[in-house]
């Protein structure tokens, strides 16, 4: 059997330690629009938490968060219990502390049990709606109790884990890591969803992924403040109102570094001490550390080259708190998705000229790649050696669209060195572009390279998914949408100016419904929304009323 007539079920997987908030909820929503099964583990993991820590304390309400994941489209609960997770109390960094063990109460309503019957046990933990557990083996820990006392642990990178939080909070990251690498080795998601919340942790286990050739994307997810700037936190509950005002200065310190970063300020010596002074002025704050890290090697920064991430800890009372902003000079990215015919890359093309941003044409990118194909001598088929030669080529694009659609080819494209702006417009290259875009490998390699470009930003992209895959964290994101009606008349109008036969209303509205049902339901990049994106019904806008609008946002 191939890989492509396997069924796909799609898992996304949200770890959490429960008490959930409107931060967990974000984490879920993302998952569900991007998988068939979302699963939602809730396990407060006594690895990470130090001897004097709040592990007895922390919040645990399993049934109210039951209720949450139910009306947010959950389908399966995984809430094991310590045992369950082969994490028994013996190993645990807080256990370093006697009376914690002593006073440790059974997490879940979990009880010791032998171990045949800790599966049983592990199953009246996972709550699934409807019957998608069916879709995945419980079976998370099958060990015999002596075999429990000296698991294996993760153990990530020192230097990530001697900054930031990795400081006061030693055994931390190792307890977070080994617990991730159990639940994605149980669960087996295809993307799991972490929070910006925790950036070190977001980042710790990007690179775990990473080093540990882990099939699965790590999807990082922003920050959800509450209306006063106060990041959502299971730990908020532990702050009196006073405290809970008070907090809010954590974020006004971090605000205000990113107003002067906006005005050019790259100093970490700055920027720190812009927070540090904020700080200063309410003084029920202990601040623990304010530090300027880079977001993904969270190496510590003395200027910000591109991306700095500024995170701070303090303490309210007996409450942690930790909060951060990216700060980033990258341009802006514009991804504009929506289905076919509604103007998108009419739209695209011209907003890029006007904000002088560079358009990414990846209908030419895929030009590019079947011409090299063609060129090569390969039939359009032959995957596994379109897979080799796709993985080794590089395609340029440079130069602005012109402002007609059908001259694109004033944008410069060239693979591997040679130009062949004016070849991939043939009509060799148009009759097959579409099965070479089709293959799955094609496809990841290209979005490799989109990506590439977005690094540093300054791109006008459309697509079906560009902001929800390609670049989820494009700052501007835009559905552009028609109905079906208007994008028949646009179509129908369309021809009659190219001099074609005319096709009837009819026909063509059935044409683009189909066309819009094979899109949204399509293995391979299927046209969705994303969350943030801003919609703009286009029926009675003017191309150029759409193009002013979308400028307007963008200098917003
Ligand atoms: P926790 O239950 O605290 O372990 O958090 C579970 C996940 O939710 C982590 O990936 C956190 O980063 C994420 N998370 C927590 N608070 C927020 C928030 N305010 N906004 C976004 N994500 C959050």
């Amino acid at each position: 059997m191939t890989g492509e007539s396997l069924p796909e079920v799609s898992i996304g997987l949200v770890p959490t330690m429960g008490s959930l908030h409107a931060g967990h909820l974000s984490l879920i929503q993302k998952a569900r629009q991007e998988n068939k099964l979302v699963v939602v583990s809730i396990f407060v993991n006594p690895l990470q938490f130090g001897p004097t820590e709040d592990f007895q304390q922390y919040p645990r309400m399993l049934e109210q968060d039951q209720a949450l994941c139910e009306q947010a489209g959950v389908d399966v609960i995984f809430a094991p219990s310590v045992e369950e997770m082969g994490v028994g109390r013996q190993q645990s960094a807080a256990s370093r502390q006697p009376s914690a063990v002593s006073s440790q109460k059974a997490e879940g309503g979990s009880q010791k049990t032998e171990d045949g019957s800790q599966m049983l046990e592990l199953e009246a933990q996972t709550i699934s709606f409807g019957d998608a557990s069916r879709f995945w083996n419980t079976q998370a820990d099958t060990k015999s109790p002596s075999a429990q006392s000296s698991p294996t642990q993760v153990i990530p990178p020192e230097p990530m884990t001697s900054v930031l939080c990795g400081r006061s909070r030693s055994g931390h990251f190792q307890g977070v890591a080994t617990i991730v690498t159990k639940l994605l080795s149980i669960v087996q998601p295809q993307r799991a969803y972490f929070g910006q919340k925790d950036a070190q942790q977001l980042a710790i286990i990007q690179r775990l992924v990473e080093d540990l050739n882990l099939p699965v994307a790590i999807v990082g997810c922003p920050i959800v403040r509450e209306p006063s700037g106060l990041a959502y936190s299971s730990r908020n509950q532990y702050l009196t109102p006073e405290q809970r005002a008070q907090a809010i200065v954590l974020y006004r310190g971090l605000s205000q570094a990113a107003q002067v970063f906006r005005a050019g300020e790259r100093s970490a010596d700055v920027l720190i001490n812009m927070v540090k002074t904020e700080l200063q002025s309410v003084s029920t704050i202990d601040p623990e550390y304010i530090e300027l890290v880079h977001p993904s090697t969270l190496e510590p920064l003395e200027m910000i080259e591109e991306t700095g991430l500024l995170a701070i800890a303090g303490r309210i009372g007996s409450t942690r708190l930790i909060d951060n902003i990216l700060l980033s000079s990258r341009k802006p990215i514009v991804a504009i998705d929506g289905p076919a015919g509604a103007g998108k890359s009419t739209v695209a093309r011209q907003v890029a000229q006007v904000l002088d941003l560079l358009y990414l044409d990846t209908g030419a990118m895929y030009r590019a790649l079947t011409w090299l194909v063609l060129q090569s001598g390969l039939a359009v088929d032959d995957e596994p050696s379109i897979a080799e030669l796709v993985s080794q080529c590089e395609i340029e694009l440079s130069g602005q669209p012109t402002l007609m659609e059908k001259q694109a080819t004033s944008i410069s494209v060239s693979i591997n060195g040679q130009d062949v702006t004016q070849e991939i417009r043939s009509l060799e290259v148009t009759s097959n572009v579409s099965a070479i875009a089709a293959q799955p490998i094609v496809r990841k390699e290209l979005v490799r390279q989109q990506r590439r470009y977005g690094k540093n930003g300054g791109i006008v992209i459309d697509g079906r998914d560009i902001g929800t895959y390609v670049f989820p964290d494009a700052e501007l994101k835009l559905f552009l949408t028609a109905s079906v009606q208007e994008r028949a008349r646009r179509r129908q109008q369309d021809l009659k100016n190219q001099g074609k036969d005319e096709i009837s209303l009819d026909e063509l509205e059935q044409s683009i419904y189909d066309r819009d049902l094979k899109d949204s339901t399509r293995a391979l990049a299927p046209l969705r929304q994303a969350e943030d994106a801003i919609e703009i019904q286009t029926d009675n806008l003017s191309i150029v009323e759409v193009v002013d609008w979308i400028v307007r946002l963008y200098r917003e």
